[in-house]
């Protein structure tokens, strides 16, 4: 099943061709609507009727959310990314970012449009149609994800049922009995459990699929979802900038609607492309249809997250855009002396599956260094299901191999105790995330001197 059948199958030379079409009218129109890259090609001594293949992108400045932040109020009079009149704009959007100052986004109705498609291909690769009826647990609001994949739901006849948020009275599952929920990790497993504790099992509530959305995650938690739920878990990939990926009924990479989004994935210096199967930095650009316009556009930005391009043949579903593995965030990257983790290794170790006979599955980890002779602590802080009967050498055992099964310098540096890993079984409830505000952090890096890095400096 296929939401648009023409351009999800659409052969990959013609694929080229169209996205190479659409580079050269996106960039021809914001040289001519958008006042960031009209000063910016001067500039840079860039002809934009020069820019006409994927490859001739390497040759634009890679931008970020800081350009995007420097170029708007305060710091700038107007907002110099806004690439359409204003009383063309629909909604205006905020992300937070972790900076404190907000990155602002202009939205026609088209690009909304653009966007919804975007999820309804998505939906659609997952089996999802009319008839379905899903609870949206994300939140509404300031976040695009939310609302489009709404409108995604209104472009394929599905029922939508807008909860924005994951504690809601059981009575919506009972009663309007859903057949997919898109949410967190975290949010179906509270949900799986307040369930449990009202006496109702998940595994008969109904819900055909579950859809991760906006975060990146293990497989051992996509298995232990799909066990307490008895239903396929799908991945999506989203951000108020476009990207939306998502896993297809093949549950075997995300498809990137290449017509759409154009993503490249750079190498560490951010100078060269990698090579598929490579490990590097997204950096999208948005793809204009002929003759469309968009409210704000984004040539050559860093997402700040990760990935590798695991294909670009056709896919077993029938479709023939590339797929990219599950795209980590660099900001969850941490780093030991020479070694990275993600958050996404974390919960490899705290989500085996043995583990989650004991535990929540709720965590948090506090990474420090010893000041006389630079050990480096790791401190996991794992919520017990039964604090008095939690196996702990059974836990740790677990942990420790799901957490550096590839990681065999940490491995190392753990056997020869330079890396200190402290396990803490606590009760419901007890963590520091139930304390803080806003979006849980998982990770917090207390190390004071500890020179701040990643991979893409
Ligand atoms: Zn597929």
């Amino acid at each position: 099943m296929f939401f648009n059948k023409t351009i999800e199958t659409i052969n990959r030379k013609e694929l080229d061709a169209l996205v190479e079409n659409r580079i050269r009218y996106t960039i021809k129109y914001a040289n001519e609507n958008s006042p960031f890259y009209k000063k910016w090609f001067r500039k840079h001594n860039i002809n934009p009727n020069q820019i006409k293949t994927h490859a001739d992108l390497l040759n634009l400045p890679i931008i970020s959310g800081r350009t995007i932040r420097n170029n708007q109020p305060p710091k700038s009079q107007d907002f110099q990314f806004r690439s359409i009149d204003w009383n063309k704009v629909f909604t205006i959007h905020e992300t937070s970012g972790t900076s404190g100052s907000p990155k602002t986004f202009f939205f026609t109705w088209n690009d909304w449009k653009r966007y919804a498609e975007k999820y309804a291909r998505a939906f659609v690769s997952q089996g999802f149609g009319k008839g379905d009826r899903v609870v949206v647990c994300a939140s509404y609001g300031m976040n695009v994800g939310a609302n489009t994949m709404t409108l995604a739901a209104k472009k394929i006849g599905m029922t939508i049922i807008p909860e924005g948020k994951c504690v809601f009275p059981l009575r919506v599952i009972m009663n309007y009995k859903p057949t997919g929920l898109v949410g967190s990790v975290f949010k179906f497993i509270r949900l799986a459990r307040q369930m449990s504790q009202e006496k109702k099992r998940p595994l008969e509530s109904g819900v055909k699929r579950l859809v991760i959305g906006g975060e990146s995650f293990a497989e051992e938690s996509r298995s232990y979802l799909a066990e307490i739920w008895g239903c396929k878990v799908f991945n999506t990939y989203g951000s108020t900038e476009g990207t939306m990926c998502g896993e297809c009924s093949q549950i075997d990479g995300l498809h990137v609607p290449e017509d759409l989004v154009h993503l490249d994935i750079y190498n560490p210096s951010l100078q060269d492309f990698v090579k598929d199967g490579e490990c590097g930095r997204i950096i999208l650009s948005e793809l204009l249809p002929v003759g469309e316009k968009t409210g704000t556009l984004l040539l050559n930005y860093d997402t700040e997250d990760t990935t590798v391009v695991c294909s670009r043949d056709k896919c077993a579903c029938g479709r023939t855009h590339m797929k990219i593995l599950n795209p980590q965030r660099e900001a969850e990257t941490f780093w030991i002396n020479d070694s990275p983790f993600n958050r996404v290794d974390i919960e490899q170790g705290v989500f085996q599956r043995e583990n989650m006979e004991y535990l929540t599955g709720e965590y948090e980890v506090f990474l420090r260094e010893r000041p006389k002779d630079g050990a480096i602590t790791l401190s996991v802080n794992m919520e017990c299901l039964d604090q008095e009967n939690c196996c702990i050498p059974i836990v740790e055992e677990n942990f420790l191999r799901g957490f550096l099964k590839f990681k065999p310098k940490l491995r190392r540096e753990y056997e020869e105790g330079k890396l200190k890993i402290a396990l803490n079984f606590l009760r419901e409830k007890e963590l520091q995330i139930y304390r803080s505000k806003g979006r849980p952090k998982r990770i917090v890096d207390k190390r004071q001197f500890h020179l701040k890095r990643t991979r893409f400096q």
